[in-house]
């Protein structure tokens, strides 16, 4: 896949924490998917994927970078102290499969063309 496009500082990626979790143990030690939902509702936790093959649960939480600035500018861009997965991003077409409007996208590489 090839990544096409630029950031447009929609600064939505900024917003939000997401983190991957094991399916089977998670689901056994709450007891079901709902029972498991409810309990991160509290917490301001939503589950917004699942994988039964790759045995993987997706969390995403509503926690704003402290390095995002009112205008969606990231405090710590070309610096040191910007982390890797942010310098990164995105590397995946998952990774903004539920941002629909990133100024990314991914498509097939062309042939003949170096890929990405
Ligand atoms: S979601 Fe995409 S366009 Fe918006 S700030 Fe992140 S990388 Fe940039
Ligand atoms: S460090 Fe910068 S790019 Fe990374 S999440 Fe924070 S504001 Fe966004």
């Amino acid at each position: 896949m090839e990544r096409t496009g630029e950031c447009h500082s929609c600064g939505e990626c900024c917003k939000t924490v997401n983190m991957t979790v094991v399916r089977d143990i998670t689901l056994q030690q709450h007891g079901s998917l709902k029972e498991l939902q409810l309990y991160l509702s509290y917490r301001g936790i939503r589950v917004v994927g699942s994988d039964e093959k790759r045995n993987q649960l997706y969390y995403s939480m509503d926690v704003p970078c402290s390095e995002l600035t009112q205008d969606n500018r990231c405090r710590v861009h070309d610096s040191p102290q910007k982390p890797l997965i942010c310098h990164r991003f995105p590397s995946t077409k998952e990774d903004i499969e539920d941002i629909p409007n990133c100024g990314f996208g991914f498509h097939p590489a062309l042939p003949g063309w170096p890929a990405t």
